[in-house]
């Protein structure tokens, strides 16, 4: 508002001289000798004119609303700034959930395998162990009999054949026990794992 403004057809001529009105037609500042001959020409004598204080006023509003919409379409252009941001962390964060999902079923199927084959061999270590037991179970049983029923001569045959019996199932015992393996089950995340992320 304090800024002076000069008159426009005066200026043409370099000639530099206030303006006290403003043709808001022509769109420049009158001297008061220019303002004279402004409303008295045919062309001009038509033209809107204000004083310079009406128009510095004016050009301030016009100056202010401008303000206001630039503040307000930066304000805009920053919520769809945000809006994007917030759009973007969800959509990186379903990547990373089914990134996570995926690894999960991966290491759940694979663990699954590994332990199902390890308590096979167990089950089937323990079903031959048992029914090599329930062998010597019955060997036992038919020593016993045998000393009740018959003579010593027959003892003595019968239960050579059957301690030799005996060895042998107790040597196939001994062969499945080393043969057996005792298993554990570790996890061990590789740290490249976390490079995909
Ligand atoms: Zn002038
Ligand atoms: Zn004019």
């Amino acid at each position: 508002m304090t800024s002076t403004v000069v008159c426009g057809i005066c200026y043409h001529d370099i000639i530099i001289r206030d303006a006290r009105q403003w043709c808001t037609n022509c769109e420049e500042g009158l001297c008061e000798d220019c303002e004279i001959v402004h409303r008295s020409t045919e062309n001009t004598r038509t033209h809107k004119i204000i004083s310079i204080i009406d128009y510095q006023h004016l050009k301030d509003v016009l100056n202010s609303e401008k303000n206001i919409r630039d503040i307000k379409s930066s304000a805009e252009e920053f919520d769809k700034q945000e809006e994007n941001i917030k759009k973007y962390i969800q959509e990186m964060r379903e990547i990373l959930n089914k990134h996570l999902n995926d690894m999960e079923q991966n290491l759940i199927s694979d663990f699954l395998e590994k332990s199902g084959s390890c308590k096979i061999a167990y089950a089937n270590t323990t079903k031959q162990l048992i029914s090599k037991n329930d062998k010597l179970a019955k060997l036992k049983n038919e020593t016993e009999s045998l000393k009740r029923i018959t003579s010593d001569e027959q003892i003595f045959l019968g239960t050579r054949r059957i301690y030799k019996v005996v060895e042998q199932e107790i040597n196939s015992m001994k062969t499945i026990f080393n043969a057996a393996k005792s298993y554990e089950i570790n996890l061990e995340l590789d740290s490249d794992i976390f490079q995909h992320f």
